[in-house]
C-alpha cells in the first residue's frame, strides 16, 4: 500500500501531525506499536494533562535548556495560544492555573487524547495498532517501512514521532533512535531528564516530604558552576525532588555537586550581615526560635544544627562567630553530592536524541534524507516541567505537516 505520509508513533506529536496532513486529502497511515494510542499522554500531568503553558514566548524560549534556539521557529509558528485555540475549537475548554500551567477544564487527559483521535478519524487517518516499526529503507524518494508482522508499507514521507526513552512501558523505549540511525542520523546519548536525584549524604532523609518555596539551586561540575535555577524544592527519602530539581536534572550528572540557598534571594554576604545584626538584637532568644523567623521549618533547622554540631537551643547572643558563619554557609550554600539521577523508568522526559544539527529547524525535515521528518521528544529536546514538552511535540509536528502540505502545493 502506498501512502503520502507514514507517521510512526501515536503520541501527541504523531497524532497531531497525522490529522493535519490527512485534512489535505492526503493518504496518511499511523503505525503504533501499542494496542492503543497516547499511553504516555494519558499519564501526563498526573492524568490531567498539562498540555501547554500560558507564558509569553520570551519565557517559553528559556524553558528548553540550550536547545531553545532550535525550537524558536516551531514555537512561534504554532504557539501556546494556537494550541489552546485548537482544543477550544474542538470543544475542549481549558483552564489556566495561577502558575501558568494549562490543563483541559475537565482535568482529564482522556479529553486531550480523544480530541486528537477524533480529528484523525474525521480526516480519515488510517491506523495500524500493534505495529512495531523495525526498519525503514529508502530507495530514491520512496520509503519502505517494515513492521514486526513482516508487513511492508510504502510512502513518500516519513515522520518519526516515536518519543524518547523515559517510561519505556508506555512504548517509547528508544526504538525510534535505531530507525533514525539506520537512515544515517546521529543520536546524542539519551539521558533521563525531569527526574529527581539521590544524594550521598542521607542525614536529610528524615525531612522526606518537606518542601520549600523558591529556593535557589546551583549545579557544580568538577568545581565549575554549570547553572542556577530558582523554584520549589521537595526532600524525598533518598534525595531531592520538586520543580527546581526536575528542571535542573538535564544539567546534573552522577557525582556532581549541587548547593542550595534556602534563604534565597539573600546571598551568603547579605544573610551573614542579617544574622550578625539580628542575632544580637534577639540575643536572649534560642537559636531555633530565631531561625523560625526566617520561615525555616523547625525540623529542617534541627537537622542543619545537628550537622554542624550546634545546639539549637543556644541563646543567640552566645553563638560564636565561627558557628554563625558555618550556619549561614549551610543555609545559603548547603552542599549535596549527587549519587544518581532517577532512571528512565521515573524520568518524565529524555535529554538527548536525534542530533539537531541534522534537522532543519524550519521544517523538521532531515538534512540527510529528503522526505524524512522528526517530531516530538525523539529529537534532542527536553523542556521544563509545566506543559513545555507537549507544546514542543505539537509545535514540531505542526512544522512537519506544514512542510509536507507545502510540497504537495508546489
Ligand atoms: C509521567 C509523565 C508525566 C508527564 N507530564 C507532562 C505534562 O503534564 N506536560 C508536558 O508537557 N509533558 C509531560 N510529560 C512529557 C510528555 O508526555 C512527552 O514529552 C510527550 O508525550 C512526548 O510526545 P511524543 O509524541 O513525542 O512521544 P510519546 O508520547 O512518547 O509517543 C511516542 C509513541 O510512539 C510509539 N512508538 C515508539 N517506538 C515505536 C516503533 N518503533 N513503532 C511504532 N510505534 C512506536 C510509542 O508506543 C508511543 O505511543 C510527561 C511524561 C511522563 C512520563
Amino acid at each position: 500500500m502506498h501512502y503520502n505520509t507514514i507517521v510512526i508513533g501515536a503520541g501527541p506529536a504523531g497524532l497531531f501531525a497525522a490529522q493535519m496532513i490527512a485534512k489535505q486529502n492526503l493518504k496518511v497511515l499511523l503505525l503504533e506499536r501499542n494496542a492503543k494510542a497516547g499511553k504516555k499522554l494519558l499519564l501526563s500531568g498526573s492524568g490531567q494533562c498539562n498540555f501547554t503553558h500560558a507564558g509569553d514566548m520570551i519565557h517559553f524560549l528559556k524553558c528548553y535548556g540550550e536547545h531553545s534556539r532550535f525550537l524558536k521557529k516551531a514555537l512561534l509558528t504554532f504557539d501556546n495560544q494556537m494550541c489552546m485555540d485548537f482544543f477550544q475549537k474542538s470543544g475542549i475548554a481549558y483552564h489556566i492555573l495561577p502558575s501558568g500551567k494549562v490543563f483541559p477544564k475537565s482535568m482529564q487527559s482522556e479529553d486531550i487524547l480523544d480530541t486528537l483521535l477524533l480529528n484523525c478519524q474525521l480526516a480519515n487517518v488510517e491506523f495500524s495498532y500493534n505495529s512495531l516499526v523495525e526498519d525503514i529503507t529508502v530507495y530514491d524518494t520512496l520509503f519502505t517501512v517494515e513492521t514486526n508482522h513482516n508487513k511492508r508499507y510504502f510512502s513518500d514521507h516519513i515522520i518519526i514521532a516515536t518519543g524518547g526513552k523515559s517510561y519505556p512501558k508506555t512504548g517509547s523505549d528508544g526504538s525510534g533512535y535505531i530507525l533514525a540511525e539506520h537512515l544515517g542520523h546521529q543520536i546524542i546519548e539519551p539521558k533521563p531528564a525531569l527526574t529527581d536525584v539521590r544524594v550521598k549524604d542521607r542525614s536529610f532523609s528524615v525531612l522526606s516530604g518537606l518542601s520549600f518555596q523558591q529556593i535557589e539551586l546551583t549545579v557544580w561540575h568538577e568545581h565549575k558552576k554549570v547553572i542556577a535555577y530558582q523554584d520549589d524544592l521537595l526532600f524525598t527519602h533518598k534525595g531531592l525532588s520538586g520543580p527546581v530539581i526536575l528542571n535542573a536534572s538535564r544539567w546534573i550528572n552522577n557525582n556532581d555537586h549541587i548547593t542550595i540557598n534556602f534563604l534565597y534571594p539573600r546571598t551568603y554576604e547579605e544573610a551573614n550581615s542579617y544574622f550578625t545584626k539580628h542575632l544580637s538584637e534577639f540575643g536572649k532568644e534560642e537559636l531555633i526560635t530565631f531561625l523560625k523567623r526566617l520561615n525555616l521549618p523547625k525540623s529542617f533547622c534541627q537537622v542543619i544544627c545537628e550537622s554542624l554540631q550546634i545546639d539549637p537551643h543556644i541563646l543567640c547572643a552566645k553563638l560564636p562567630r565561627k558557628m554563625r558563619e558555618a550556619l549561614v554557609q549551610a543555609l545559603t550554600k548547603c552542599p549535596f553530592e549527587i549519587e544518581s539521577l532517577g532512571g528512565f523508568h521515573m524520568a518524565m522526559a529524555t535529554a538527548g536524541g536525534i542530533s539537531l544539527k541534522e534537522v532543519n529547524p524550519s521544517t523538521m525535515e532531515s538534512r540527510k534524507q529528503k522526505g524524512l521528518y522528526f517530531a516530538g521528544e525523539v529529537l534532542d529536546i527536553d523542556g521544563n516541567t509545566g506543559g513545555y514538552n507537549i507544546q514542543a511535540a505539537f509545535s514540531t509536528a505542526y512544522l512537519c505537516a506544514e512542510s509536507i502540505k507545502n510540497k504537495i502545493k508546489k
